[in-house]
């Protein structure tokens, strides 16, 4: 039997197991996908520990996805964004990837959303933000990023190729945009009656992903269908970060309708 599993702090929350388990079921393997917290400081220990347990593989979130970076070999991507979110433990030196970008890229195409040539707006600037900006600035957008401490925009917008950056009152630019993806944390449960963006900007040439899962139906969604654009939820940006995961660690195609239904069905 193979063990994958997740490393954070806390990890209690986490949709993942599920998610993981329902693609080993449909696929007839033989794993099991576990939660592990180690303290705060000891993300390479934690890492050295898993590969030594035979753990064939791990997910890693807050507070981990940058300690994680010097305890494996990141590939480019991971290494530019500046943070890894999977590890493969198959082979001799653990290696690091950034799903999360391919989790923003593969929920827009999934969503028939093309990137290649469109101005895009990404709101914040953290951990989300970062791996939105690299991931549409990859596939061919012009990237603007918004955020409300504008230092923090203009330092990732310097790392991404062609991107600019400005505070909240820049949000304007959604108006002439394509696409938008919410990467703060503005919506979330309890503060579910807020909205990162005005919603006379939104318009219904408009494409929005929310990485906000919790409540699935943010008020900028809500605000978003109101007016004729196309939305997209955060649960298929959770998806589709693990589903890339999974297709790392295994090589085969992952069974995304049976991971979908899995982690919907935690999030009801
Ligand atoms: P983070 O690194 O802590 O960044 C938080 C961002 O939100 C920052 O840009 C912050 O702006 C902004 N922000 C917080 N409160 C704000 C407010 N009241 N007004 C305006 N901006 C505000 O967090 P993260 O890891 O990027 O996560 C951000 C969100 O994405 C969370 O809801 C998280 O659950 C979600 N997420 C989803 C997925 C997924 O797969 N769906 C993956 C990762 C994260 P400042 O820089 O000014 O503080």
């Amino acid at each position: 039997m193979q063990v994958f599993g997740l490393l954070g702090n806390p990890v209690g929350h986490s949709l993942s197991p599920p998610m993981h388990e329902a693609a080993y079921e449909a696929l007839d393997i033989d794993a099991r996908y576990v939660t592990f917290e180690p303290d705060r400081d000891a993300a390479a220990a934690a890492v050295e520990a898993a590969a030594t347990l035979g753990i064939a593989g791990l997910n890693v979130t807050i507070p981990f996805k940058r300690d994680v970076l010097d305890a494996v070999e990141p590939d480019g991507v991971a290494r530019r964004v500046g943070a890894v979110n999977t590890i493969d433990l198959s082979e001799g030196t653990p290696r690091g990837y950034n799903t999360d970008v391919a989790g923003v890229e593969r929920s827009l195409a999934y969503h028939d959303v093309s990137i290649d040539g469109r101005d895009a707006v990404v709101v914040g600037a953290g951990g989300a933000g970062r791996a939105a900006a690299f991931a549409l600035a990859d596939a061919g957008a012009s990237v603007h990023i918004a955020n409300r401490t504008v230092e923090r925009a203009a330092s990732l917008a310097a790392d991404v190729p062609g991107a600019t950056a400005g505070g909240l009152e820049t949000l304007s630019r959604v108006e002439d945009a394509q696409i938008l993806v919410n990467a703060t944390s503005v919506g979330m449960d309890p503060d579910d009656g807020e909205t990162p963006v005005p919603e006379g900007n939104l318009h219904a040439g408009l494409a929005v992903l929310d990485a906000v899962y919790a409540p699935i139906e943010t008020r900028l969604l809500r605000e978003a269908a109101a007016v004729g654009a196309t939305t997209i939820d955060g649960a298929w940006m959770l998806l589709f970060q693990g589903v890339e995961a999974f297709e790392r660690w295994t090589g085969r195609a992952a069974p995304v309708d049976a991971m979908n239904e899995a982690l919907r069905a935690e999030l009801a």
